[in-house]
């Protein structure tokens, strides 16, 4: 088996059971534990998985984008502190910026509030060739929203997509958004960081008690973490119903930052080895331009002084 067939293994092994099988009916925070790290691995064999994965990364890259052909889109959920930013950080350390773009999502603008719901994510996707992230995406819409109604209320909908049902109805909305993509040449992955309650406790004091994190903190994040329970409950529905053949769901341990990247760079080096993206044969008439091209350039006097 040559090189990249054996770390393509050894990395669809890794994420396996991160994965949420469709169908699934899953039940946080007891059905995925937020410490879990693989064969109790160590922090150093975890640093060689990663540099793996970002290796891979980058090859995989370079191939989606002289393709042009397909685009892979990341989603990334998590609750405050979860370490998404660290995340995105880490994961696309060794790849060329032009091919990646990432997006954050916050509060919906009036203009936003003027559309559908999923009007802002789409016009954020990525083109042909491109990585994109999405810091925060269009599962907000059955999150924050669900947890919170008064968002659903600001969204200006008429009765019937606001009554009962729908969250059963967004469920399904995403999934065939999702489905048009993937028929389309975009492959969705989405990734949870599944942080325990004492874990983002810890970080928020951090944040308080280190001056240079301070402006990383935020009352309105301890505001929501009265409603821990209810995210849990949110997560675990979205989770159980927007799973799907064509874009499946992991959830990353995200207690161990170490870890988490890891996974998430496992998850999208995965991504990209089954797409298996290849670099255009550029055909019969090309090479022959290639070589008259070489000819002409050869046949100049090289300047002195360059070696
Ligand atoms: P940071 O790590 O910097 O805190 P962040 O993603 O938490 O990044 P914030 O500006 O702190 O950014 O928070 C954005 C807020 O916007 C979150 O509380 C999120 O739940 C909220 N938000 C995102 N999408 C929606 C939406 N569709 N409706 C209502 N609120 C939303
Ligand atoms: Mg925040």
């Amino acid at each position: 088996m040559n090189d990249i067939a054996a770390r393509a293994k050894r990395i669809a092994k890794f994420i396996e059971p991160l994965r949420v099988e469709p169908g699934r009916k899953v039940r946080l925070p007891k059905d995925f534990d937020p410490r879990y790290k693989a064969d109790l691995m160590t922090k150093k064999d975890g640093v060689e998985l990663l540099r793996t994965g970002i290796g891979l990364l980058a090859e995989y890259q370079r191939r989606l984008a002289a393709e042009d052909t397909r685009g892979v889109l990341l989603c990334l959920q998590a609750l405050d502190a979860g370490g998404k930013d660290g995340t995105i950080r880490h994961v696309m350390s060794g790849v060329n910026p032009q091919g990646v773009q990432v997006s954050g999502f916050k509060v919906p603008s009036a203009e936003e509030l003027d559309h559908d719901y999923l009007w802002r994510y789409a016009k954020r996707l990525p083109g042909r060739g491109m990585i994109g992230i999405f810091n925060r995406s269009h599962y907000e819409e059955v999150l924050v929203v669900r947890v919170h109604p008064e968002n659903l209320a600001r969204q200006k909908l008429p009765a019937e997509a606001k009554g009962k049902g729908v969250w059963q109805r967004r469920y399904r909305e995403i999934n065939d958004w999702e489905r048009h993509l993937t028929g389309n040449g975009f492959t969705v992955v989405k990734v949870f960081l599944n942080l325990s309650k004492e874990e983002q406790r810890r970080r928020f004091l951090r944040r308080i008690d280190v001056p240079e994190r301070n402006w990383k903190f935020s009352a309105a994040d301890v505001r929501e973490r009265r409603s821990w329970d209810d995210y849990q409950k949110a997560f675990s529905e979205m989770l159980s119903h927007t799973s799907t053949p064509w874009a499946p769901w992991y959830v990353v341990p995200a207690d161990r930052k170490w870890f988490a990247r890891i996974c998430a760079g496992a998850i999208l080096a995965h991504t990209l080895i089954e797409l298996d993206p290849q670099y255009p044969d550029v055909g019969e008439d090309a090479r022959h331009e290639l070589a008259l091209s070489k000819k002409e350039l050869e046949q100049e006097t090289p300047e002195a002084g360059h070696d």
